[in-house]
Formats: C-alpha cells, structure tokens, sequence
C-alpha cells in the first residue's frame, strides 16, 4: 500500500475553491483566507510548525489545507494534496480508516484522538502517527470543518519499542532475560492452571564456565556464551522461550504441543550441545551444563513452585557428577532438607565445642621414629557419636563453612602442637576451597597466638586445590612458604595429573595415597608408582610419606622403595590430644611400632 500520488488538473484544483479563499499555490495565504487577514502571524506559526496541520471540507473529505510538514510527511507538494480525498491519497483500506475516524468526530463532536495511526507514505515508507481530528461547524451548527492535527511518532515509537526490547532480553545473547522469562512463565502457568496445558522447565547453569572467564578474559567468555546462546535457540522450539537468567545459568520454559519435542530429548540435547567444544581466538574449549527440569503437576501449579523444584533438580543433577540432567521427584526434597538440617548442625557444633582435633604420628622410615603428627578432625556428635570427616567435611565445603571450621582446626592443632616437643611437627590438612589469599592471614596469626614455630608446620593440600584458579593457589602458597611453614602434596596419584601439578609449586613433600600401599602385595603397578614417586622425590630433594600401612609387609616394601616417612594403622591410628600427650610421656617421644594407641 502508498500513497497514491496523482496529479490534478487546474480544472478540477478550481473546482475545489470553496468560497473560503483557499489559494493552494500558498498556503500562508489561504491559512490567513481561513482565520481571517489579522491572523497572519498565527497562519505563519501554522506554516512552520513541525506538526501536521491540515484541514479537509467536512462535506466532501477534500483536503483545503496542509501545511510545510504535512507535504514532507507525504512527500507531495500541497499543491498536489489540496483537493484530495483520503481515497485518491491512500490505499482503500487506510483511506476507510480515516474517513471513518473522521466520521465519529463529526457525528461525536468530541475530538477523535487516533495514538498510533499507521501510513504508508510513499517517500518515507511506513510512518506512525498520533493525531488529533476536530469537526468545526457552521453557524448553523453543521459541520462544516474538519481540523487535524498529527504529530509524527515513529521515531519515538521505535525507541519505545527499542527500549522494551533491551527491557526484557539479555544484552550480550539477546535471549529473554529473567523480566521476560517470569513474565512468560506465569503465563503459561497460568494456562496451565486454566486448560490444563502442561509446561516444563529447564533450568541449567554451566560447569566449568567460571574458569575459562577468569583464565582467558571475559571477552572469551562472553563470545562463548553468545556461541552458547545460539546453540540453544537451535535446540527449542517454537513456543519456546529460552531465557538467560544472568551469568551462566539459563532456562527453557517448553509447554506442551503436539509438535513440542520430547522432555528427555530436550534434555539430553541441551547437555549434548553445549558440550561440544567451542573455537574461540585459537582456543578449543569445552564447558558441560547440568539441567534441572520440572514439569507442572496438581502440586507444582505455579512458577514459584516450578522454579523451586527445577533448582532442586539442578542440584541433585550436580551432585551426581554434572554434565547431566535430572526430573525433580519429590524424595529431592527431602535429601535437601537433611543437608540443609546437616549444614545448620555442623553450625550449631562448631559453637557448642562438638568438633575434636585427633592426632596419627608420622614416622621415619630411618630410624621408625615419629617425626610429627598429622590433625585429623572429628566430631563428637551428641547422638551419632565420633564422626569421621567424610560425614560432615563435604557438606561443610558446600555450604561455605569450611574456612570458619577450617580456621578453628587450624588454631586449636597450632595451640596443641605448642606444647609438644619442638622436633615433633603438625601436620593440617587445608581444603581447596581454604587456599585464598585469607589463608596466609590466618596461618599467621594461628602462629602468633599459640608461639608455634612455623617451621614446625606443614600444610597439606590436595591437587584439586590446583585445578582451579592455579595462579592465586601458587602465590598464597608461596606466601605460606614465605612464613617458612612446609607445604606437602596430600594424596599424591588420586587425581589425573600429579606430576603436572608437581611443576606448579615446589613441594616440601609428597604423601603417595595409601590406595598405591594397600595394593602394594597384589599389584605390582602400585610398587613401580611408588618406587618411582620416591625416587622422584629423592631425586629433587623432596621427602615422600607413605600414607596407610597397615602391616609389617607393607612397611617393609614402602621402605624397600625408598619412601622417607610413613603413616598408618601399623605405627598409630588417630587418636585425642590427651593420648598424644600421655604417649608422649610414656615414651618420651620415641613411639615405637605398634604405635601408642
Ligand atoms: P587424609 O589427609 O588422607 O588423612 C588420612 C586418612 O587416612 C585419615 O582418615 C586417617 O584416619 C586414614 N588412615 C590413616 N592411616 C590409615 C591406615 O593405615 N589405613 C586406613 N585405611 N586409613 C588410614 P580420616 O581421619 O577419616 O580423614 C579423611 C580425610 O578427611 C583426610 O584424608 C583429609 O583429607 C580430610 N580431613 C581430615 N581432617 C581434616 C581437616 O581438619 N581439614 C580438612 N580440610 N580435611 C580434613
Ligand atoms: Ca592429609
Ligand atoms: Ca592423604
């Protein structure tokens, strides 16, 4: 549809002089031939306003005045446009619009306020207008005039309509961001509620994500995520809304259609995607989703339900070893409620002086003598009795209460091995999630309060606490080492890549699982791990422990293997600070297999 533009011919031009004195050639004038000779100034502010002014014949619809801005609206000369109807002008279907619109002022006598009047203009293309149209009458009281007034909105409605957009989706993916993602979801809740049409929704955060956006930039990461993003459009369909929530967690809400896809095919195909590497700057990285999925039912009829159950879901989905998705089902729930009861009582301990620090010595492979002990933490849980750290530590580390309690075994062991003699030393056993710049801050001031030398100190890590984030891991522990404190290699051989790990820092030690010991007798893999980590270790001046002998034989192979130090049940089984001491007395620090407890 435009504009029809049509040239007309001074006869039929002339037909039109309406006895007001409308000369078309200037409009000026003939503004002044309508308001009267002394309102020539008023004719000119008409003339020069950016508005649309135009006034049309109430009898016969032609247009008998339109000012500067109407013929740059049109892109026609007024010359052109005086004596036109809106159907010589427009397309049938606008043109009944207006002449319909211009009805109801007339026969109303109110002012017909139009806010969004499309029209299609042939020089500007579509155009929006708002406009305003007054029937003026006739002494008589007919009306004889029809004046309108249209202003031209488009560009405003555009940044309107700009600003809505940025309102509602994710700036970076341009998928629907958490406004319009509820907003959707409680619609279509609610039509589940109203007509019974079922709705899932899938909720999923990205695992591993974090790393490669602190290791190789945000502006890798968020070309991943816009890579991401597409991948996911690919993958819903077409009722779909695909949402980010922020940061790396997403959503799909998928109601049900006799053409929507499968819920577990959905799934499946959102963490089969996303996995498949993405090549970014030279770069070949992977990130895995775990999905959480819930789908609307008699008792999770509402969003606040849906997304509840959906983030329980995604939970129980990461604990099960991400990379994977899982239905909410209601025994969900209650595995949370006994974690959130565990977190809350691992608090409540912690006050109530429940957790113990108990001690296993460490001995020389030389002389047998015990070099120092290792604090192994324990709580004396009122109903359960004495509870091993693989009870409560996993949670602890998951609910963030690891640094208070870690800091709290930190102390009281520092306090502990004060009193013990000097050539015994402590071994503390520090959580990945402990090895933050914090860390330093706490181990000195541990030192301080119980005047332990540092160099009686050691702390073990795990390799895992080099997995991430290597580069604050190593200078925290090249802080520690400044205090002179020791730093061992705890559980050497259980992850995919101790040797690398072995390049990161340099340890004082290395302390090889005691899986490689137990197998010692019937795997002789384990005796070349073992004779290779000692020698390894011999080779670079770093001393080895053996963790976990049990037996004469196995002492006798790991000492054969060249390992410096051993532990375990043959020489001494963790056991209270009391007993430590009373050992230590009866012995006068010369524990002799089969171990003092
Ligand atoms: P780990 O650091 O490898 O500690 C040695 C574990 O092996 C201890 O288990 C100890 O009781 C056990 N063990 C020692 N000798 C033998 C043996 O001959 N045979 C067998 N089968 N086991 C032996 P525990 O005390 O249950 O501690 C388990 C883990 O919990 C520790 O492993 C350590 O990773 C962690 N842990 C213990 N205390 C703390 C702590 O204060 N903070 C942190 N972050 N983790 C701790
Ligand atoms: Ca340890
Ligand atoms: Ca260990």
């Amino acid at each position: 549809m435009t504009t029809k533009s049509r040239g007309q011919s001074s006869s039929e031009a002339a037909r039109y002089d309406d006895g007001l004195g409308c000369d078309r050639a200037s409009c000026p004038e003939s503004t002044r031939a309508l308001f009267g000779t002394s309102e020539a100034f008023l004719a000119s502010v008409i003339e020069n306003m950016p508005t649309v002014v135009f006034v049309k014949d109430a009898r016969t619809g032609r247009f008998i005045l339109i000012n500067r801005a109407g013929e740059d609206l049109l892109g026609l000369p007024r010359s052109a446009i005086i004596g036109m109807t809106d159907h010589d002008l427009f397309a049938k279907e606008e043109a009944e619009r207006f002449v319909a619109r211009d009805r109801r002022a007339m026969q109303s006598g109110e002012p017909q306020v139009i806010d969004e009047e499309p029209i299609h203009t042939p020089h500007n293309g579509i155009r929006c207008l708002r406009t305003r149209v007054i029937a003026v009458r006739d002494t008589d009281g007919h009306p004889h005039l029809l004046l309108g007034i249209s202003e031209d909105i488009t560009e405003q409605k555009v940044a309107g309509e700009r600003m809505r957009y940025m309102a509602h989706h994710d700036g970076l993916t341009s998928l629907a961001n958490r406004a319009l993602f509820r907003q959707q979801l409680d619609a279509a809740m609610s039509e589940f509620r109203r007509t019974g049409r079922k709705v899932t929704l899938f909720f999923f955060d990205l695992d591993g994500f974090k790393k490669i956006n602190d290791t190789l930039g945000h502006p890798t990461g968020d070309a991943l995520l816009r890579m991401l993003a597409d991948r996911l459009r690919k993958c819903a369909g077409e009722g779909d809304i695909v949402a980010r929530l922020g940061g790396d967690e997403f959503a799909i809400v998928h109601p049900a259609s006799p053409t929507a896809k499968d819920d577990t095919a959905l799934a499946g195909e959102i963490v089969q995607r996303v996995s498949k590497p993405y090549d970014i700057g030279g770069h070949r990285l992977t990130v895995t989703a775990s999905v959480g999925i819930s789908q609307s039912s008699e008792i999770c009829s509402d969003s606040e339900r849906m997304l509840r159950n959906s983030d329980v879901a995604l939970y129980r989905a990461k604990e099960g070893g991400r990379n994977s998705f899982r239905f909410y089902d209601p025994s969900m729930d209650r595995h949370l409620e006994e974690k959130r009861a565990r977190e809350l009582a691992i608090r409540n301990a912690l006050g109530r002086g429940e957790f113990e620090v108990h001690y296993q010595p460490f001995v020389g492979v030389s002389n047998q003598r015990i070099c120092g002990l290792e604090a192994l933490l324990r709580w004396r849980h009122p109903e359960e009795g004495l509870l091993p750290p693989s009870d409560f530590i996993p949670v602890a580390e998951e609910a963030g209460l690891i640094s208070t309690l870690g800091e709290w075994v930190l102390r009281k062991a520092c306090a502990d091995a004060a009193q013990w003699p000097v050539y015994i030393g402590l071994a503390v056993n520090i959580s990945p999630s402990q090895c933050t710049p914090a860390l330093a801050q706490t181990v000195m001031s541990a030192l301080a309060s119980s005047r332990l030398s540092p160099g009686q100190l050691e702390l073990e890590i795990t390799e895992s606490a080099l997995l991430h984030d290597t580069s604050t891991t190593v200078s925290v522990l090249h802080q520690l080492r400044g205090l002179g404190v020791k730093i061992a290699m705890d559980d050497f051989g259980t992850g995919y890549s101790s040797l690398s790990y072995l390049r990161s820092f340099p340890f004082d030690k290395i302390k090889i699982d005691k899986s490689f010991v137990q197998d010692l007798l019937t795997d002789s893999d384990s005796l070349s791990i073992v004779r290779a980590v000692a020698g390894l270790g011999a080779s670079f001046g770093v001393s080895t422990t053996a963790e976990g002998v049990e037996t004469a034989e196995q002492f006798e192979q790991v000492r054969a293997a060249g390992c410096t130090y051993v532990q375990g049940f043959y020489f001494g089984r963790p056991v209270p600070i009391d007993e430590v001491f009373r050992a230590l007395r009866e012995r006068r620090a010369a524990i002799r297999k089969p171990g003092y407890a």
